[in-house]
Order: C-alpha cells, then sequence, then structure tokens
C-alpha cells in the first residue's frame, strides 16, 4: 500500500488521521503548519514534533512525492519546472514573477486529453488525473525555489488553473487542492486569487456557479464559430458554443461584485484572427448578453504544430473591433517563451535545462543529484 500523502489531506482530514494514531488534535494543527505555511518536504524536518511521533508517522505517511526533474529560467524571470510524479509522469508547472505579486501557474492532470490542435500539451495525451496533493505541492515547491523553504513570500501569490491539463475533468482534486490553500494555517492562498481556465466543459462551469467560495473562471475560446471551434477544439463537438455561452451567462449571472470572469482568444495568423472573425466573435458575445472581458493570447509558437502568432497590428486591429462593440479587451504579454513556459508549450521537454542549478533549496538540489 502506497503511503498516506500529507500534503493532499484538508486540516481536518489530518485531524482524523492524528486522532486514529492516538494523538490529540492539536498536533494536526502542527503538522499542517509545517507542511503549508512553514513549507517543510519531509517529516524529520518538523522537529518540533516528538521523535517517536515523527516515526509513528513516517511508517504511514509522507508529505511530498513530487521530485525535481529540471528547471529552466527565462531571461524575462520567468521559472518553468518539470517535476516527476512517485510513477515517474511529469508534471509541469510555471512561476511568473510580476512587480507587485508572483503567478503560479499549475496543473491539474499529467498531459491532457483534449487534442487542442494549436496547443502542445495535447500530444502528450492523458497520462492521469493529478491528486488534491500533487497540486498543492507544486505551489509549495515553486515558492521554496523562488525564495527559500518556509521563507515568508515577499509579494502576494496570485495561482492559475492554465497549465497542463484540463482542469475541469478533474474537479473534485481540484476544488479539494483549493480548498486546502486557502487554510490560513497554511499557504492562505484565498480563492480571490486564483483563477481556473476550462475549454468548455459546461457542465462544471454550472457547478463552479453554485460554489460559494470559488476561484475566478476563465474559459478558453479560440473561435467565434462552430465550425472552426470544432476543428481547433474538437471539446466543442461535445459542448458547442451555444450551450456553452448560455452556461457562461448563468455564470455570469452568480458573479458577486469583485468576481472576474474571462474568455481567452488565441491569436493564430491567418486562421481565427480576422476582422470579420472579430466582428463574429463580438455579436457572438453581444447576442448572448455577456459583459466578460477578453484576452487576447498571441500564439506561442509549439514546434512542430503548423501555427504562427498572429501580428502585432493584426492582434490591435482585432482589439479595436471588440473595442468599438463595447467589449473590453486585453492582450496578454507571453511570458517564458524562450524556456517553452508560455501557455499551449508544455510538453515536459526538457531542452534548455539549468546544468548547474545555484539555488538556495537545499532540498530541491540534493533531489536532483540524488
Ligand atoms: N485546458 C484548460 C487549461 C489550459 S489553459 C483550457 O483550455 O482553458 C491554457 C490557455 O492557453 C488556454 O486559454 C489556451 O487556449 C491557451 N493556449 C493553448 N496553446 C496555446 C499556444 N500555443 N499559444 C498561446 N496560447 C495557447
Amino acid at each position: 500500500m502506497r503511503p498516506l500523502h500529507l500534503s493532499g489531506l484538508t486540516q481536518s482530514e489530518l485531524t482524523d488521521f492524528t486522532e486514529s494514531l492516538g494523538e490529540p488534535a492539536y498536533r494536526a494543527r502542527q503538522i499542517f503548519g509545517g507542511i503549508h505555511r512553514r513549507r517543510l518536504l519531509g517529516i524529520d524536518e518538523m522537529t518540533d514534533l516528538p521523535k517517536e511521533l515523527r516515526a509513528k508517522l513516517s511508517e504511514r505517511a509522507v508529505v511530498s512525492t513530487l521530485t525535481l526533474d529540471s528547471r529552466f529560467l527565462s531571461t524575462d524571470g520567468t521559472r518553468r519546472y518539470l517535476f516527476k510524479t512517485h510513477d515517474n509522469l511529469p508534471v509541469e508547472t510555471v512561476f511568473i514573477p510580476e512587480e507587485r505579486r508572483d503567478t503560479i501557474c499549475f496543473s491539474s492532470q499529467s498531459g491532457c486529453p483534449l487534442q487542442c490542435t494549436f496547443c502542445l500539451t495535447a500530444q502528450l495525451g492523458l497520462l492521469r488525473n493529478l491528486a488534491a496533493g500533487e497540486i498543492v505541492e507544486q505551489i509549495v515547491l515553486a515558492l521554496n525555489d523562488a525564495y527559500g523553504v518556509g521563507v515568508r513570500t515577499p509579494r502576494g501569490t496570485n495561482l492559475v488553473g492554465m497549465g497542463a491539463g484540463e482542469p475541469f475533468l478533474n474537479f473534485d482534486a481540484l476544488m479539494k487542492a483549493i480548498r486546502i490553500m486557502a487554510d490560513p494555517g497554511g499557504l492562505h492562498i484565498v480563492p480571490n486569487r486564483v483563477t481556473v481556465s476550462t475549454a468548455g466543459v459546461v457542465p462544471r462551469i454550472r457547478e463552479l456557479a453554485t460554489i460559494p467560495d470559488r476561484p475566478h473562471l476563465a474559459v478558453s475560446m479560440a473561435a467565434p464559430t462552430d465550425e472552426l471551434r470544432n476543428e481547433l477544439m474538437p471539446i466543442n463537438k461535445k459542448w458547442p458554443l451555444k450551450e456553452l455561452l448560455s452556461a457562461c451567462k448563468d455564470f455570469e449571472k452568480s458573479l458577486k461584485p469583485g468576481e472576474r470572469f474571462t474568455f481567452e482568444y488565441v491569436m493564430l495568423q491567418g486562421v481565427n484572427d480576422s476582422d470579420e472573425h472579430a466582428r463574429e466573435l463580438a455579436n457572438l458575445l453581444n447576442r448572448h448578453q455577456l459583459r466578460a472581458k477578453i484576452n487576447l493570447i498571441p500564439h506561442n509558437p509549439a514546434e512542430p504544430l503548423p501555427y504562427q502568432p498572429s501580428s502585432a497590428e493584426r492582434i490591435e486591429s482585432f482589439r479595436e473591433i471588440l473595442a468599438s462593440k463595447g467589449i473590453h479587451t486585453f492582450v496578454r504579454k507571453p511570458r517564458g517563451r524562450d524556456i517553452l513556459a508560455a501557455c499551449g508549450q508544455l510538453a515536459a521537454r526538457s531542452e534548455f535545462a539549468q546544468e548547474s542549478f545555484p539555488v538556495n533549496n537545499r532540498t530541491l538540489v540534493e533531489r536532483r543529484l540524488a
């Protein structure tokens, strides 16, 4: 039997576990704080626990299961991590420092079952769903690498579920990870700082609309017509635009003040970026009376995929048409393209890995050498 993975337990599940070992409830608080607030990676590092308890825990449980395979550093400061699960599957995470906050882009699945033609992750296929603890650990490991084990982060941390995988096809683990990370006794990253992106899993959009403490929603569009979207994002055959946008409308009705809801639109040169596409897109959203913003994402080159990014002028013209029809539109700046860390480039590639590893995180270094 595999040991219990402590990173994936809520504080109350951890309390049940320590109680089953005959330990008082405050031990669970201590262990939870050790994992998520102090970001320790092993039971033996929790030196505030009695030695016997550590031994007892070690017989049955582990804190972390991901190991670092390689790390990539972009000229713009973005870092990409390629981790391996206990069963040797790839998990990728991207750390994006910005002036006033850090953003961590996490994966929800190893690989991805969707077959979006413009995304490299599709080429891996679905390897498996990640467990809640494997989602949480990505954030712990990225923060430890950026700042050192347990060091308080100098800026706020935002999370985006936009890495490998379709988060809404791993909904329960995703929502559990978000609950664990929100706990004030741990990482304390509240759902208001989390955005989850879906390719359009309609029933889960509707479910999310009913959840009070929920992350922000982003929906990947990529095309204004069913014909083109069927081609670029085959998930559209299952949930076509009409159904998708009607779920989005219901979601919009459930928004509370300050909540965000955005569409992502990847700009593929000569494929979905004409003025006509912009007008169709604006009319589509206006027909459904959606007020959501649109983020335009220039396509990130992803060899061997047959696409090129739209030019800056094309994107600007597209943006202006949307704006003239009353739709708030932003152009997203790609980060980490040079290390295959940008949207749609995560495919467990290990070119450009750093040879030497000058990090302040001993554990990661040792793991890599081991
Ligand atoms: N499966 C989810 C989560 C992945 S998010 C989803 O589809 O929303 C990744 C975002 O990057 C999506 O909005 C997707 O449309 C976009 N994307 C995928 N490949 C891309 C590429 N090569 N260049 C730019 N954006 C891309």
